[in-house]
């Protein structure tokens, strides 16, 4: 594999980060993920987005401009002949003695690599997911994607640990969000729900591009938290992310969603991301 590492690209066992990187020392490291179906990249505009929204937000500067960062994505999918699975990039603040107030100035670095995957394949995407319900273990600014990512990883442990395939996590009552990903309900009036953003849970690009989606179709979409005692009502249940597409949802901890099978809105949005996605041109 072919690794991006500050302007260069290397065969992976010769890409090496220094010891002193912050990323590694203090996880002060913001990252993204870009899809790709067919050989396109799906909603990289709005993941550049969030990487300079992030990045902006920790105050690290943008590595190099967008321009040059997509020349660089396309650069490095060329390189590793991906058609399909995930580009990975991550920013930390760059390396110095080990300090947790950082010097000014710093150079941030800069890694990207692929991951070959089809992730329309994944079967999960016809089955649907059993989510196991934990409390969010989290710090209170979710809206950054930072690489400092021990909460999610526990939580994820103890749902597979408990028989579940991965975990929604809540908060005062209401469902934050997935442990890497956003948390969707359908209504047994067919109204789409999920939680409006705030610093209480990461900003979805893939949310953002389904919402759209559906309200160009006429579907009611209602942003507003997921209560837990309404979960075991809801008609049926899907998440969203750049790697998970719209997934369908078919048990939430106890409460087992619908009939147990994917939901006919879940499946039409499905769908219809999946069109959209592929009506982009290829790279
Ligand atoms: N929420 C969290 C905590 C995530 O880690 C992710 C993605 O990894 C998402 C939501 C979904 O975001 P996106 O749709 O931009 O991939």
């Amino acid at each position: 594999r072919q690794i991006f590492l500050n302007g260069s690209y290397f065969p992976e066992h010769q890409a090496s980060v220094p010891v002193m990187d912050r990323g590694l020392l203090f996880g002060d490291a913001i990252y993204e993920v870009t899809a790709m179906l067919d050989g396109r990249m799906i909603d990289n505009d709005l993941h550049l987005a969030r990487l300079q929204r992030s990045l902006g937000e920790i105050n690290i500067p943008m590595p190099m401009p967008i321009e040059d960062i997509i020349e660089m994505q396309i650069e490095l999918v060329r390189r590793n002949a991906m058609t399909d699975g995930t580009i990975y990039m991550q920013v930390s603040r760059g390396a110095e003695e080990r300090n947790f107030l950082p010097s000014e100035g710093l150079k941030p670095g800069f890694v990207a690599f692929t991951q070959p995957k089809k992730l329309d394949r994944n079967p999960a995407q016809q089955v649907g997911a059993k989510m196991a319900l934990l409390p969010d273990p989290r710090w209170s600014r979710r809206d950054i994607k930072t690489v400092m990512l021990l909460g999610q990883v526990n939580a994820k442990q103890s749902a597979k640990l408990d028989g579940f395939d991965d975990v929604w996590m809540f908060e005062d009552g209401c469902v934050t969000e997935g442990a890497s990903s956003t948390a969707f309900v359908v209504t047994g009036d067919g109204e789409i729900v999920t939680r409006p953003n705030s610093t209480a849970i990461l900003p979805g690009c893939t949310r953002q591009a389904v919402i759209a989606i559906a309200r160009d179709h006429g579907m009611p979409v209602h942003e507003r938290a997921i209560a837990l005692e309404e979960i075991p009502h809801v008609a049926e249940a899907f998440l969203t992310s750049a790697s998970s597409l719209v997934q369908p949802v078919i048990q939430i901890g106890a409460s087992v969603i619908g009939s147990g099978q994917p939901g006919p809105v879940t499946r039409q949005l499905q769908k219809l991301y999946l069109e959209a996605a592929r009506s982009g041109a290829r790279i």
